[in-house]
């Protein structure tokens, strides 16, 4: 009997960590760590460590299914192609193609999200977007607008190399195990890490300076640091005048500023804004990390570029050690952006809205026509839907049933919708509202790309056969366009690979044979004899002139304000032994042992007066509805502030919807509530 080692990529997060899968007569045995992998050296984490309990797991969708009332019956793949065709064409015909919907996914691999956003595209609806647009898309644009691209500057082990690291807004001992390795490295070698949050964290334990800040207060602090930083003469004024625009607008919007307004803004003890500032300006090389407690904010874009802003101030950045890290969420992400999985970009990055971008596609699709942009986001679509205007959506491996802010709102706009279609590997929420539900292949079933958040791209090959009748992505996607007449090009990964290498100009050199070694290959990439890129903008930033932006920014009120209805602010976050909509990993039983119910986090202080002891059942309440919750009585979380994981549907019933108007986000992190007992 053959058992074989294939290597393979964690379908979790965006660290990318690879590992081989043990295969024995066509079945996944086993993980075994891959310590040459330049990522994580082997370490996985528990969710990685477990993968095969959901890839194997007996609630895999297995054949193709339609709804008949409030029934699924299964059906043929024939059947069920020519639905999603008949479907698609009937509310083309009807509403025309800006009526229809497009969710690309940031769990499946680069090919299929080319290939996804190719036939939205194709059919003439610009409105294709992913779960970045929940998660990092003011990394996108913030980022873009003031580095000019909106991805990790460095690599993940480069962070061994800071002798500063500044967390905001990220608790990536929990969400990101992985890169807690080389924080810890980089303490090792002497570095100081500073971390921001309101709560205390895994990750707050490993600081030498605890920011407890205010929630909502990030860019009053990241003010009162770069006030420091200017008023003590730390500012890097050579990297300043060289590299970057905007000094005087950023010297004057912060004139009047001082250090204890913004320890009264953040009830941070002015001291300690100093000390950090101090740290962060003076290290040899600083790294900012941050994630979605920066991101998810009315104001995230502007929270990014604060962020950017003091990097460039300090000139920390375009060095070993010196950059910006924001750590994003699933496993493509990253790569779904790339690709053009997203309502404002083309592949790479070319913007929607720009005709020079249209003629391109033009001619590299030999089509005639392609629908300028920017297409409607993700939550924009939902209140199309709503309204009448978005008739029908193609949903891949997205669950926004679970993931989207208020998703009373969201259930009742998949409702409205004429025809749904979800891909998936289980029956999630959102495939329970579907009109069809197409059996989709894991990660481990299919070739394909992924890339993590250091702009690594990874190839891996299948390992198994896909369960059941499950087909990967690609044949699905491309039987469908041929069903409404598309040629949409390749039918292998290699092939639509090839098409990227020639479309996206940072992957022109990622071939199938450069990527497809142990760590593939870091873009851009530009021609196929370049290595890569380890370090973005050391010599010039990707602007069209070469500067930096320096953006000037003020604090925002967020989209809602305690009251004395709901006198507590609710915040929400990652917990490590689960992912995003927990329909992978609540079906692992190691894991679900770890943590099997939805949360909340209450203060001694607040839990007192409501008579709430450890471990009872609570309601937690919002404006937009009800959740019920175990209490978990924690100095964690500061008096009127709870914690809720987002992994169980009852989360996001009770989040904000209030958006971003830049970068579309809803406000995840800011949420007036109340907590009852349960009588
Ligand atoms: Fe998987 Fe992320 Fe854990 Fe690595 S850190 S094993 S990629 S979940």
């Amino acid at each position: 009997m053959s058992t074989k080692l294939v290597p393979s990529l964690c379908p979790y997060c965006a660290v990318g960590c690879g590992m081989y899968l043990v295969v024995e007569k066509g079945k996944a045995i086993g993980v075994e760590y891959m310590t040459d992998h330049p990522a994580c050296e082997g370490a996985l984490c528990p969710k990685g460590n477990s993968v095969l309990e959901f890839l194997n797991h007996e609630d895999r969708l297995k054949y193709p299914m339609k709804r008949v009332g409030d029934e699924f019956v299964r059906i043929s793949w024939d059947e069920a192609l020519d639905m999603a065709a008949h479907g698609l064409a009937r509310n083309i015909k009807k509403n025309g193609p800006q009526s229809i919907g497009f969710l690309a996914s940031s769990r499946c691999n680069n090919e299929e999200n080319y290939l996804m956003q190719k036939l939205a595209r194709f059919l003439g609806s610009p409105n294709v977007d992913n779960c970045a647009r929940l998660c990092h898309s003011p990394t996108v644009v913030g980022l873009g607008a003031v580095l000019g691209t909106g991805a990790m500057t460095n690599n993940l082990i480069d962070l061994q190399n800071s002798k500063c690291i500044f967390a905001i807004g990220t608790n990536f001992t929990e969400a990101h195990p992985i890169v807690s390795r080389w924080a810890q490295k980089a303490k090792d070698n002497g570095a100081t890490i500073i971390v921001a949050d309101p709560r205390i964290t895994s990750t707050s334990w490993m600081a030498d300076l605890h920011l407890r800040i205010k929630p909502g207060s990030d860019i009053d602090l990241l003010r009162g640091m770069m006030k420091v930083i200017i008023d003590e003469g730390l500012a890097d004024k050579k990297f300043i005048d060289e590299r970057t625009e905007g000094y005087p607008e950023l010297a004057l919007n912060l004139k009047d500023f001082t250090l204890e307004k913004a320890s009264e803004l953040t009830d941070v003890p002015a001291a300690e804004i100093a000390r950090a500032a101090r740290i962060y300006a003076k290290s040899s090389s600083s790294a900012l990390l941050y994630s979605m407690g920066i991101t998810q904010h009315v104001c995230g874009t502007d929270n990014v570029k604060a962020c950017a802003t003091l990097s460039l101030l300090a000139g920390q950045i375009g060095r070993p050690g010196a950059g910006v890290w924001p750590m994003r969420g699933q496993n493509n992400v990253q790569g779904n952006c790339d690709m053009g999985g997203m309502a404002e970009f083309y592949p790479g990055y070319k913007k929607a809205s720009d005709p020079k971008s249209i003629e391109f596609f033009k001619a590299a699709w030999k089509v005639d026509d392609l629908p300028m942009g920017p297409g409607l986001t993700s939550t924009e679509m939902t209140d199309a839907a709503l309204e009448g205007k978005i008739t029908a959506m193609y949903l891949i491996g997205e669950d926004p049933v679970v993931c989207e802010a208020n998703i009373n709102k969201t259930k009742a706009a998949l409702d409205n919708l004429d025809f749904l279609i979800v891909q998936e590997i289980f029956m999630t929420a959102t495939a329970r509202m579907a009109d069809l539900v197409l059996p989709a292949a894991a990660w481990a079933e299919k070739d394909g790309s992924y890339t993590s958040m250091e702009r690594r791209v990874q190839w891996i090959d299948q390992a198994v056969p896909p369960v059941g009748e499950a087909k990967e992505g690609l044949w699905i996607i491309n039987e469908i366009g041929k069903r409404l007449g598309l040629d949409l090009g390749g039918t292998s990964a290699r092939d639509v690979l090839t098409e990227v290498n020639r479309n996206v100009p940072q992957y022109a050199g990622m071939t199938f044979e450069r990527i497809s070694k142990v760590g593939g290959l870091r873009w851009p990439c530009p021609d196929e004899k370049h290595p890569g890129t380890d370090i973005l903008h050391k010599e010039r930033f990707s602007t069209p002139d070469g500067r930096a932006k320096m953006a000037s920014v003020l604090n925002k009120p967020a989209g809602e304000r305690t009251s004395e209805d709901y006198p507590i602010l609710l915040s929400t976050g990652r917990i490590v032994v689960h992912y995003n909509s927990g329909s992978m990993t609540q079906r692992c039983t190691s894991l679900r042992e770890r943590d099997s119910e939805l949360y909340v986090e209450i203060n001694p202080a607040d839990a007192a007066p409501l008579k709430i002891s450890h471990g009872d059942m609570v309601k937690v309440k919002t404006v937009r509805g009800e959740a019920e919750a175990r209490a978990r009585i924690s100095e964690k979380v500061k008096p009127g502030m709870a914690f809720m994981p987002f992994h169980w549907q009852g989360t996001n019933i009770i989040t904000s919807d209030a958006i971003d108007p830049v970068s579309k986000i809803p406000e995840y992190k800011m949420a007036a509530c109340r907590i009852e007992t349960i009588a």
